[in-house]
């Protein structure tokens, strides 16, 4: 059997991503930030935040968080996945904010190589259907 590609959860994905997206990677972002803009309480997003850190994704210090090297490269290899299949389920004629948000529900799960062999399938496009680029 083989494992699951990336071993996190979906709430430890939408914090990857959201230090990904919001602090662009470089600017360590608050604690509490985290939590309002993933709308839960502080010590739930301290506990994404020390299993990610376990886990050698992220970096806290003093309340600020940020991502690590390997957090990065696991955040833009689910953006990846993330965008091939919102752009295949686009193509396939469902609509974009669905797209978008089942493919969040599944692209922390799937192996980048597989999603590469997806993106070949839909003729490789550039960007994902909100304009962003897919191979990041
Ligand atoms: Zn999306």
């Amino acid at each position: 059997m083989t494992k699951l590609t990336n071993n996190v959860s979906k709430r430890e994905r939408d914090c990857l991503i959201l230090l990904k997206e919001e602090s662009r990677g470089d600017f360590p972002m608050r604690l509490h930030e985290i939590a309002s803009t993933m709308h839960i309480k502080p010590p739930t997003a301290l506990n994404i935040i020390r299993r990610l850190k376990s886990k050698g994704f992220v970096d806290a210090q003093d309340g600020m968080v940020k991502l690590t090297n390997s957090g990065d490269s696991l955040s833009k290899s689910i953006l990846m996945v993330h965008r091939t299949f919102e752009s295949l389920f686009c193509q396939s004629g469902v609509p974009e904010s669905r797209a978008c948000k089942e493919a969040g529900e599944i692209d922390f799960l799937i192996n980048r190589e597989n999603a590469m062999k997806v993106l070949k399938r839909i003729d490789s496009p550039a960007a994902c259907p909100h304009g962003k680029p897919i191979k990041v």
